[in-house]
């Protein structure tokens, strides 16, 4: 279900086709904020591929399956705070909620990013404040 018309998962007012879209179909993301939004994007249609591929080899899980339960319902993202250190290193600060069995969740992360090879990758982050 990725409806090209359809506002954008992520949030950003735009359509899904000229904001995550074309990320999700292998268009290197611009900045570490834009790759944010398109993993989240990611979770929100279930593209496990995506987000292994955006994932650091180093810290990224042996395998992801978005459809275990209990499942995550997405509900939205509000991105904080978008801030480069350099040419290759970028942190992401947001808010994801969720419902998770029936009962509203809040993620709030900080999260790293590093450019490699001209793609930006999710490292990991620091949740809470
Ligand atoms: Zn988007």
């Amino acid at each position: 279900m990725k409806p090209q018309n359809a506002a954008c998962p992520c949030g950003s007012g735009a359509a899904y086709a000229a904001c995550c879209g074309p990320c999700h179909r292998g268009v290197a993301a611009p900045d570490a904020e834009r790759l944010m939004r398109s993993r989240y994007s990611a979770y929100v249609l279930g593209l496990e591929d995506y987000l292994f591929a955006t994932w650091h080899p180093d810290t990224r899980p042996p395998t992801l399956d978005l459809n275990a339960p209990p499942r995550a319902r997405w509900l939205g993202l509000e991105v904080k705070r978008h801030a480069v250190q350099d040419a290759g290193h970028a942190t992401v600060e947001f808010i994801a909620r969720y419902k998770l069995n029936g009962r509203a969740c809040r993620l709030h992360e900080t999260s790293r990013f590093v450019r490699h090879q001209g793609r930006w990758l999710y490292v990991d982050g620091d949740v809470g404040q």
